[in-house]
């Protein structure tokens, strides 16, 4: 076993994890280094700016279902089990990282020692041992990268083991098939086998913090991203894979904090957990999104995107592996950022959501109940990628905008923001990045350069003295006029031709909501219920 680059003296994986008869480690390589052997390995390529594409195999998303937790002393009456926390028996964890072990003998790997939470008081050492070199990257650009100093002196709080070409017997090792991510909250490791997805690394990590810092540290974790203005007022944008936290967090007159996991705690901060940003990068354009275009250059890298043909110039628009295509980089690709990446108790809080009914106002600001109602709620719609026309969407209802990140109850979170909406005083609102002027297949996505504006406007104060206007169904409260924005498109039931249509439609999301949070009902005060849809008769 023979083992290079830089390490603490007391670094060791066959003590800490039990891996012997490694071929060679690699330690805390450069990005370089990591580029050049994913080439040579035929796992990648150089792009036309320095970018390293690569493709991550039959997985090219999460695989939410393969998604386990080990039942222990720990976790057993502390974990919300069902169908998003599934459990995992501790002997049969064991048992298949010890398959795991027995599969990497005689093979490379490469170590990352990392860690999560920009804010000291919650800093929590990962080190990362992946198969494939461009997974030890993507380590690099998501996670928090220590000082040399800090790697000789590096002690693990948790450990990440990734072996993709490894694969689970289901027979065997109890796994549902043969990708897994498994975590045990008691040994503290992340055990994936099966998947080069990256996303499971990444959020990973999100849900061991989504346990521990509200359970026991009460700081409240969140799938949000955050960015500051110039007199140093942080904004959270909440919101489901797809709604724009990564977009409009990417501010030209704003510093960003992070693009999707925070953590804020009763000291008013505002931290990032991590160390880069994982963009989506279909229909990506200079134009659009100059921020994030321009920071894929050397050092991100691209996952299951399509090329100009003949070239190594990438195709954004080419979606033939997946729609789900990605980008990771480090934060400082981006040339305006909060170092570190703290901010302090926000004034404003965005819920985004991409109704693809065309129902909901582009911009409306929520009652205190009405924030708890829709953050419990957590709603947004899918489109299905299908080329013949019109399909319906479907509506995602994922509590406080992350549940399948989340190990303990959505009430949990729930009740830590409601208090600190309560007592920072803080204004909310509901956007609209989805459809406008009908629904999918008659109406269009909101144009982004207007949901920019609305943004601006509720941050810059613009909208404090505006008039409103209540919709009948929701009862969210809509500005009349906006800055930079046709008043006529604030109101969705102006934008539809067919007013018959619009009524049914929004009747319909409405009745989802209610159903949906059947579920939540109980212990819910009565204040957050009467906040919920009225129906139309
Ligand atoms: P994830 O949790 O998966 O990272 P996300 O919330 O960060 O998702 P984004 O990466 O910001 O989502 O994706 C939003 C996508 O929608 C981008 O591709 C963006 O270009 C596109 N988009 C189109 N119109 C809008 C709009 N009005 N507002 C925001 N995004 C828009
Ligand atoms: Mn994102």
């Amino acid at each position: 076993m023979e083992e290079y680059g830089k390490r603490a003296s007391n670094a060791n994986l066959t003590k800490d994890l039990g891996l012997k008869n490694l071929e060679n480690v690699y330690w805390n390589m450069s990005p370089a280094e990591l580029i050049e052997d994913t080439i040579l390995l035929g796992e990648g390529i150089l792009t036309d700016t320095g970018a390293i594409a690569v493709n991550t195999g039959k997985f090219t998303g999460r695989s939410p279902e393969d998604r386990f937790i080990v039942c222990d002393d720990k976790t057993e009456n502390a974990v919300w089990w069902g169908k998003i926390n599934k459990k995992f028996e501790p002997a049969k964890f064991d048992a298949l990282f010890n398959r795991m072990k027995a599969y990497l003998v005689g093979k490379d790997v490469y170590v990352r020692d990392s860690y999560a939470c920009a804010d000291d008081n919650y800093r929590m050492n990962i080190r990362v041992v992946t198969e494939l070199p461009w997974a030890n990257m993507f380590a690099y650009n998501m996670f928090l990268r220590p000082t040399d100093e800090e790697i000789e002196n590096f002690t693990p709080d948790w450990h990440i083991v990734c072996a993709p070409n490894f694969l689970a017997d289901p027979e065997v090792d109890g796994t549902r098939q043969s990708n897994f991510a498994i975590i045990n909250f008691t040994e503290k490791i992340i055990m994936i086998g099966g998947t080069k997805y990256t996303g499971e690394i990444k959020k990973g990590i999100f849900s061991v913090l989504n346990f521990i810092l509200p359970h026991e540290k009460n700081v409240l974790s969140m799938h949000c991203s955050a960015n500051v203005g110039k007199d140093g007022d942080t904004a959270l944008f909440f919101g489901l894979s797809g709604t724009g936290k990564t977009t409009l967090s990417s501010d030209p007159n704003r510093r960003l904090i992070g693009d999707d996991e925070h953590g804020w705690d009763g000291n008013g901060s505002v931290f990032n957990f991590e160390g880069g940003c994982y963009a989506k990068t279909i229909n990506l354009s200079a134009e659009k999104e100059p921020q994030i275009y321009d920071a894929i250059k050397f050092g991100a890298i691209l996952e299951n995107i399509g090329f100009k043909e003949g070239t190594s110039i990438p195709d954004y628009d080419d979606v033939s592996i997946t729609q789900n295509t990605r980008v990771s980089y480090p934060i400082y690709h981006i040339d305006n950022i909060m170092e570190p990446s703290i901010g302090k108790n926000p004034k404003n809080i965005f819920f985004l959501t991409c109704d693809a009914f065309g129902v909901l106002p582009p911009i409306s600001k929520l009652t205190k109940a009405q924030a708890m109602y829709h953050f419990i709620s957590g709603y947004t719609a899918k489109v299905a990628g299908t080329e013949d026309g019109v399909t319906e969407p479907q509506t995602v209802f994922s509590a406080c905008f992350g549940a399948p990140f989340l190990p303990l109850h959505p009430a949990k979170y729930a009740e830590l923001l409601g208090k600190k909406i309560e007592d920072e005083n803080v204004s909310v609102w509901l956007i609209n990045t989805g459809w406008s002027g009908g629904g999918y297949g008659v109406g269009k996505r909101m144009s982004l350069s207007y949901t920019r504006a609305m943004i601006t406007a509720a941050m810059e104060g613009q909208l404090d003295s505006v008039d409103f206007v209540q919709d009948e169904i929701f009862g969210l409260n809509i500005p009349a006029t906006c800055p930079e924005v046709p008043a006529e498109i604030l109101t969705p039931r102006n934008t539809w031709e067919d007013k018959v249509a619009y009524d049914k439609k929004a009747n319909d999301l409405a009745q989802r909501f209610i159903k949906n949070f059947e579920t939540f009902e109980e212990g819910v005060p009565q204040e957050i219920l009467n906040a919920a849809p009225k129906l139309l008769v």
